[in-house]
């Protein structure tokens, strides 16, 4: 991006309606479907951004999911389990 063109898209956000006619426009394209909204979550285990479906659901968390994602988790219960029988 250029120094002009930044400068531009600041005077423009400054402007108080240039905000709300966005946000307009994003409304309209989410309800017409050309834009999908999609809620990710973090996995620390493999450093990457899913969508909430690949978490399996968490009650005792505070967003109702997982840390970790479905992968991740069974290879962690399955460390786990290793470990337990590996000391019995
Ligand atoms: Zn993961």
């Amino acid at each position: 991006m250029t120094k002009d063109k930044l400068e531009q898209l600041r005077r423009q956000i400054n402007d108080p309606g240039y905000m709300d006619r966005a946000v307009n426009v994003l409304a309209d394209n989410i309800v017409n479907g050309l834009v999908e909204l999609r809620v990710t979550k973090y996995c620390k285990r493999c450093n990457t951004y899913k969508e909430e479906d690949a978490f399996a659901n968490n009650c005792k968390a505070k967003d109702g999911k997982n840390y970790y994602c479905r992968p991740c988790q069974s290879e962690l219960m399955r460390i786990y389990q290793e470990r337990k029988r590996g000391k019995l």
